[in-house]
């Protein structure tokens, strides 16, 4: 057996209730064996064993009072997963699904994400098994302020910087800052994502899906294509999928598909971008709200999906977005997007296609932009908001924007140019995960056993 093999099974043996994070380690340590091949200084200082294991994981019991007067309680996480390159930085997610396996796999994506972004920043992830979903403004409030008393003695502006992710948006992170500020009485950035009246940078709320247009763009120019005059299909309907599609627009591209949790908008005319905002963002509504207000556009829900299905990835489409969540794009899914002519897949969500999907999309040769390379834009302007807080300024949004243009050209440019390295031209997994991996593997050796 390999090196990597052999520490994979390790894994699988030590940790097989995690299936997320196995998923997610195997999808890596796969890719790096050529990389280790070529310097045996990895295996010597056993890095694969160091990588794969956090530095650190709190676990802790979140209570509050819901609107009822009832105690309600909760788990929270924070996996500080990695530090050789920087602080701890990675979002939090609330959600119910939530548990450590999860959040190791979204740590350690996080780790190599981080470094290829160029910028100084190690690999965290937490959250909660809370549902913000169906919850009063004070319940939020009153649950962000109870996580905070567990969280705010592991994070700080050199420490630890969470962010947010799927159920945690600008709200939450403003209750969460209000909370922590309330607990130490330090005005500081241990916190990204924050509001532009306290803190937070331009153009923070649009990176992630806006860096991923910007990736696809640089992705296809590449091989002699643009985004120009191209149907998309985008899943999702959060932060990252709205941005998407509104960068899409601008870039000459037709979004037609969004979804949620309940199911699918198909509208061959194109995603209103606007009446998208007003559904998820101010009426936090369920997705069929939106076909209720564009006469074009035809909602499928999830009750309707064949069994072991996502029908989003069927509509006929030039480049697929996955922009929700891991996983929701399955092997069978990826052969429905190849057969009707899809010739790009770019992924706005963590880890949202299976390894049989990637395998589909690898042997199809179609352009495929992996998650920690193709959604790096938003961890990328967090680092930014950092700089900005750290120099007690603010930018322009044109100024942000163009810095995260250019790391994500420059982010696509290096998982590019380590592919050809290792003569695999095109294939951006093994791109994305040796580049990312070469950085925080020198800084863990050069940092020696600690
Ligand atoms: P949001 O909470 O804003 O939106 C998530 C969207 O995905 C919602 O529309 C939600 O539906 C849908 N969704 C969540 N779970 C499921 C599910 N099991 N099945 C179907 N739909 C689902 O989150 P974000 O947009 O911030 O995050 C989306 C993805 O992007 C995640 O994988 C996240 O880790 C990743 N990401 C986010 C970054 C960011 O800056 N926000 C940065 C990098 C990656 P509903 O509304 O019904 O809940």
């Amino acid at each position: 057996m390999s090196y990597s093999e052999n520490v994979l099974s390790a894994l699988k043996a030590r940790y097989p209730y995690q299936p997320e994070f196995l998923q997610a380690a195997e999808e890596i340590l796969k890719t790096l064996q050529p990389a280790l091949d070529k310097n045996p200084v990895y295996e010597k200082n056993k890095i694969l064993e160091r990588l794969t294991e956090p530095e650190r994981t709190f676990s802790f019991r979140v209570e509050w009072v819901d609107d009822k007067g009832q105690i309600q309680v909760n788990h929270g996480y924070r996996v500080q997963f990695n530090s050789a390159i920087g602080p701890y930085k990675g979002g939090l997610r609330f959600h119910p699904s939530v548990n450590e396996g999860i959040l190791k796999f979204l740590g350690l994506e996080q780790i190599l994400k981080n470094s290829l972004t160029g910028t100084p920043i190690g690999g965290a992830k937490g959250g909660a098994d809370f549902d913000p979903k169906g919850k009063s403004d004070n319940e939020v409030m009153r649950f962000c302020q109870a996580f905070m008393i567990q969280l705010y003695r592991y994070i700080g502006a050199t420490v630890d910087v969470p962010a947010g992710d799927i159920g945690v948006g600008g709200r939450e992170i403003g209750y969460l800052y209000g909370a922590y500020k309330r607990l130490t009485t330090r005005y500081e950035g241990i916190l990204t994502g924050k509001g532009l009246t306290y803190g937070g940078s331009l153009a923070r709320t649009e990176a992630t899906g806006y860096g991923l247009v910007y990736f696809t763009d640089a992705m296809l120019k590449d091989r002699g294509d643009s985004l120009k005059g191209k149907i998309c299909s985008v899943s999702g309907a959060g932060n990252v999928a709205t941005y998407c599609c509104e960068k899409l627009y601008q870039m000459g591209a037709t979004p037609v598909t969004v979804s949620d949790s309940r199911g699918f908008i198909y509208d061959p005319n194109g995603i209103k971008v606007d009446v998208l905002e007003q559904v998820k963002q101010q009426e936090r509504a369920p997705l069929s709200r939106y076909a209720e207000l564009v006469p074009t556009a035809k909602f499928t829900p999830v009750s309707a999906y064949p069994a072991g299905r996502h029908p989003v990835w069927d509509v006929k489409v030039d480049a697929a977005f996955p922009c929700a969540t891991q996983n929701e794009l399955n092997e069978e899914d990826a052969k429905a997007l190849l057969k009707n002519g899809c010739k790009c897949v770019a992924e706005g969500a963590n880890m949202p296609s299976t390894i049989g999907a990637i395998n589909e999309f690898l042997k199809a040769g179609i352009a495929y932009g992996p998650a920690k390379a193709a959604n790096a834009g938003g961890v990328a302007t967090s680092q930014l908001e950092m700089e900005q807080n750290a120099g007690m300024t603010a930018w322009t949004f044109e100024e942000v924007d163009g810095k995260l243009h250019n790391i994500m050209t420059n982010l696509y440019n290096n998982a590019a140019a380590t592919a050809r390295e290792f003569k695999l031209d095109g294939n951006l997994v093994l791109g994305a995960n040796i580049a990312g991996f070469r950085k925080v593997a020198e800084a863990m050796i050069a940092q020696g056993v600690i």
